[in-house]
């Protein structure tokens, strides 16, 4: 059996940048990705927008972004357009995720792809994990596997409640860069809403990317019994209508974002991290810098506890540095997202802001 330091689960952005800042610090990783990711990566349903900030700080190269944004466009079903300025980026995941991989390759983990995690149990003070292929043991876990995360599953953590989780439909689309500028833009995303018509708790997206379409869908799932009907309404808007017209269907995915944070987030060694521990927008279902943030929190609480021989207080720590960073704006904004979803005047009054203003100042400030 292979003995590391830490066993980081999932190879995501939260996973990646996890092993990839442990192995900095000397420790040694074991990075349990249970996806082949070959050359380019494996595909994830996502929209692929990101500020350029975090472009920057991880020195993303420009040539594997797909389509630099200046603008996002909020559109209410009712016809209301609100405009919001920022200088942004839409990106593959697959290029994105295998871009952090190897940084974490190239700092000291040690990669195991297409290999799942299995089971997992403790015996003494170390963590025990049995993957398709082999045998591990570690004292720390990080959970890095994404919003079902098999690894707290088996811990037996509390599961999310329904009400925390959107249902998403993702749809790659082909379609050449001339028709996707034309119709839509050469730098604009788009967002859709609408609560009585059209996505009672949720919205919907038309991201462009270089030659291609992410055309998707989210929301509280539950609320809507016949899913693949609703998203149809969707793309018969005119705009979205017009913009996919001959548009070659490439993939159709669901997926679930989490939108409530865990109520544990540590136990016993282990670390939740990014969607494994509900740390994504409520609001508009970022979730790619919570992942990154959280897992650099992670390990930076481990280390720091371990100098200080303060390994009981390793809980408290982690907590504590999330709700500083950004948990405790997270967990204020799963709040507001019950009066935003009131009714669409409110949802209307809340993009009239939320055009100038960032949605962490609507909150801070009160303005709705
Ligand atoms: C449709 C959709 C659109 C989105 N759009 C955006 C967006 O535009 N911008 C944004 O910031 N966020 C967006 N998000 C949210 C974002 O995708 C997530 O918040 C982000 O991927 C979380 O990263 P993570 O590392 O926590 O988990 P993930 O990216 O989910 O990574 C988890 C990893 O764990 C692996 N894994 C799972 N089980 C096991 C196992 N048993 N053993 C080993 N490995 C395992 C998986 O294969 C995966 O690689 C979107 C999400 C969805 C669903």
């Amino acid at each position: 059996m292979e003995k590391f330091d830490i066993i980081v689960v999932g190879a995501g952005p939260g996973g990646s940048i996890a092993a990839k800042i442990a192995a900095d610090k000397g420790y040694s990783i074991c990075l349990l990705e249970k996806e082949d990711l070959g050359k380019n990566g494996r595909y994830k349903a996502c929209g692929g927008a990101m500020a350029w900030e975090l472009i920057d700080k991880i020195k993303f190269p420009e040539e594997k972004i797909d389509r630099m944004v200046e603008k996002l466009i909020l559109h209410h079903v009712d016809g209301n357009i609100y405009s919001k300025k920022g200088k942004g980026a839409v990106i593959w995941r697959n290029k994105f995720d295998k871009f952090l991989t190897d940084m974490a390759i190239t700092s000291g983990a040690e990669l195991k792809q297409n290999e799942g995690l299995l089971e997992i149990k403790k015996i003494n003070s170390r963590y025990l994990i049995r993957t398709s292929n082999s045998k591990y043991s570690a004292k720390y876990i990080i959970a890095a596997d994404g919003v079902n995360s098999p690894t707290l599953s088996k811990l037996y953590w509390e599961k999310f409640d329904k009400k925390d989780l959107i249902l998403t439909l993702t749809q790659e689309m082909e379609l050449n860069k001339k028709k996707i500028d034309e119709r839509l833009g050469n730098d604009e995303i788009h967002l859709f809403f609408g609560i009585k018509d059209f996505i009672p708790l949720g919205y919907a997206w038309l991201f462009p990317k270089k030659d291609a379409l992410t055309v998707g869908w989210g929301n509280q799932i539950g609320k809507i019994k016949h899913t693949k009907s609703e998203f149809n309404k969707f793309l018969n808007i005119p705009l979205v209508n017009h913009t996919i017209k001959d548009a070659n269907l490439i993939r159709y995915t669901p997926h679930l974002i989490p939108v409530g944070v865990r109520p544990i987030l540590y136990k016993d060694f282990v670390f939740a991290v990014g969607d494994a521990g509900g740390m994504v927008d409520p609001i508009s279902g970022k979730g790619i810098p919570y992942a990154m943030m959280s897992a650099e929190i992670a390990i930076k609480t481990i280390n720091y506890c371990e100098k200080r021989d303060r390994e009981e207080k390793m809980g408290e720590t982690y907590i504590k540095r999330l709700d500083r960073s950004f948990l405790s704006i997270l967990k204020q904004k799963r709040n507001l997202r019950e009066k935003i979803f009131q009714n669409d005047e409110r949802l209307k009054s809340f993009l009239e802001l939320w055009e100038n203003h960032r949605s962490s100042e609507i909150i801070l400030r009160n303005l709705l």
